[in-house]
């Protein structure tokens, strides 16, 4: 039990979650410090990465992330929004990324629940979280994890009964991290399940067992019904500030290029936006400041 159990602490979810909260400027200097961390974070990792033969294009890459930040104060309504940047892109790599690709999964499949609580107003967010054995090979776990996982849903879509029959929408995303009692690879997902009713965690811990052959460990419980709620699903795949950068450059390794993040029902289709900068939404036509923030080793970021 004690070596596959769900994971219970947050990785940063206030990054993620501050990210879409209060967007005044009052905000920014709080916003720039959080930034200001993970560019430090992922300097780290591109230094490791520069060790590496033939990865110094890529390391060059994650080391400019967020060498400058370009903000527009709208002040008339006071909003601030990130208008500028060179970001590496790399989400699996770089904290700032990671932040800023989650930060717009959230908002993205908030506005879809928005949509769909509006239009079914009995449905319910549940976390529910599975997970398969850890091991030592994380690209067999992982595609373990994904194939079970498919294997739930074609089920459901059989009609001969599965303990997801109530569920009319979910997004789930892959978190990759080392068990802590194992010290292996332990790949979990969590998935925000819409229903009227709570899908019943021993039937869903039996039904798992069977796809998996290796795990019965599961959790389900309700959740709130905020964006900060919502955070468990949208923060990062991978623990940077937990793992040592070598495990960091083999879980990008293993799965840059797969979907971490899927969905299914009243969630599918929802698009989030390629680009990581603020979408300036419904202020094109208002007067702005311009804040340019500039990052210096050892000093940060200064206006
Ligand atoms: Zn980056």
């Amino acid at each position: 039990m004690a070596k596959n159990r769900p994971d219970e602490p947050k990785e940063n979810p206030e990054s993620v979650t501050a990210d879409i909260g209060v967007q005044g400027i009052e905000a920014l200097p709080q916003r720039v410090k959080r930034y200001q961390n993970a560019k430090s974070d992922a300097l780290d990792i591109a230094e490791y990465i520069g060790t590496l033969p033939d990865q110094q294009a890529l390391a060059a890459r994650v080391a400019g992330c967020g060498d400058y930040l370009v903000f527009r104060h709208y002040y008339t309504v006071d909003l601030v929004r990130l208008h500028g940047a060179r970001l590496c892109m790399k989400h699996l790599l770089c904290p700032l990324c990671a932040i800023r690709r989650g930060s717009k999964a959230l908002k993205a499949y908030w506005d879809r629940w928005e949509c769909i609580k509006a239009q079914k107003p009995l449905l319910r967010p549940f976390l529910v979280t599975l997970t398969v054995k850890d091991g030592p090979d994380l690209e067999e776990r992982f595609k373990h994890l994904h194939k079970s996982q498919r294997e739930l849903w074609m089920r459901k879509h059989r009609g001969r009964g599965s303990c997801l029959q109530g569920v009319e929408g979910a997004v789930w995303s892959y978190e990759i991290k080392r068990g802590s009692g194992s010290g292996v690879w332990h790949p979990h997902l969590h998935m925000i399940a819409l229903s009227e009713n709570q899908p019943d965690a021993f039937e869903l811990a039996r039904e798992w067992k069977e796809i998996t052959g290796d795990s019965h460990i599961v959790d389900v419980r309700p959740m709130g019904d905020a964006a900060e709620d919502f955070m468990e699903v949208f923060k990062y795949a991978v623990k940077f500030s937990d793992q040592p950068v070598e495990d960091t450059w083999h879980a990008y390794q293993t799965l840059a290029g797969k979907r971490l993040l899927g969905s299914a029902g009243a969630f599918r289709g929802v698009e989030v936006p390629e680009s990581l900068l603020d979408d300036p939404e419904g202020l094109e036509d208002l007067p702005f400041v311009t804040l340019f923030y500039r990052y210096l080793r050892g000093a940060g970021y200064s206006l």
